[in-house]
């Protein structure tokens, strides 16, 4: 069987800092901002020139990881509420014969910061730490297709979730710096992070998450997440 080796370009930088929270896929959260750092060999001005006259990338990336776990040619999307079985092919799931991930993100910016080259993006669904093997520009009149067929994933998830939060939680994300801390905690939650089968239970439950460097804590009751309380991780 052939096999071809790739360079890692980048890595992202990402305020998902857990696999748990992160959107299925890309451009569900707009306020989710992040980088993408190139690699020392790929710094030059000259390999972005033009780019900036894009509003979207496509990403390869790597699903590092859970690349170590290997494949499987079936798999139980979540979409489906983790019971019905589909192709491996017929899914953007992560276990793969080859843990390549793909993701359309808007390109905010091009940065200089202490002589990297960052890319600065919104809409990620991307893990701190993702290897980027390959950017490409989106080119709208070949790459959207508004009468294509979404099979299973025929529209954006939607839930019926709400959200509040506590004085703390509030307090919290207005004295921090990311501008739209509070919407995008809100957002996350809205989509419902849970596994299929926890969300089967009744009663009240408690979660946490990280994002950036804040640890949220919040609990379900039925339709309802309470954001109690958020600290800064040392
Ligand atoms: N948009 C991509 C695609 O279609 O290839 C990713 C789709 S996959 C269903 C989305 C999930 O990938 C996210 O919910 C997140 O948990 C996971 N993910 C994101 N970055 C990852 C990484 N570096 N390694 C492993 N899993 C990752």
């Amino acid at each position: 069987m052939a096999s071809y080796q790739f360079n890692v370009v980048g890595y992202v930088r990402s305020p998902y800092k857990q696999k748990f929270a992160i959107p299925r896929q890309p451009g569900l959260i707009p306020e989710a901002t992040g980088y993408l750092e190139l690699e020392p060999e790929y710094c030059d001005e000259a390999i972005v020139r033009g780019i900036d006259s894009f509003s979207h990338l496509w990403l390869l990336f790597i699903f590092h990881e859970t690349a170590d776990k290997g494949w499987s040619p079936m798999v139980r999307p979540p979409r489906l509420g983790g019971n019905a079985r589909k192709g491996v092919f017929a899914t953007r799931a992560t276990f793969r014969p080859n843990p390549v991930g793909l993701s359309v993100v808007k390109l905010e910016g091009i940065e200089r910061q202490n002589g990297k080259l960052l890319l600065k993006l919104s809409g990620i669904d991307l893990l701190d730490g993702t290897p980027v093997i390959d950017i490409k520009p989106y080119l709208p009149y070949s790459d959207a297709l508004p009468d294509a067929a979404g099979g299973f994933a025929d529209a954006a998830p939607q839930t019926a979730m709400t959200v509040s939060f506590s004085e703390q939680a509030e307090q919290f994300c207005q004295q921090q710096r990311e501008p739209e801390l509070q919407i995008f905690i809100e957002k996350v939650l809205k989509q419902d992070p849970r596994p299929s089968y926890k969300k089967q239970r009744d009663g009240e439950q408690s979660y946490g998450m990280t994002l950036y460097n804040y640890n949220i804590k919040w609990t379900v009751n039925g339709e309802h997440n309470h954001v109690t309380e958020i600290h800064r991780l040392p």
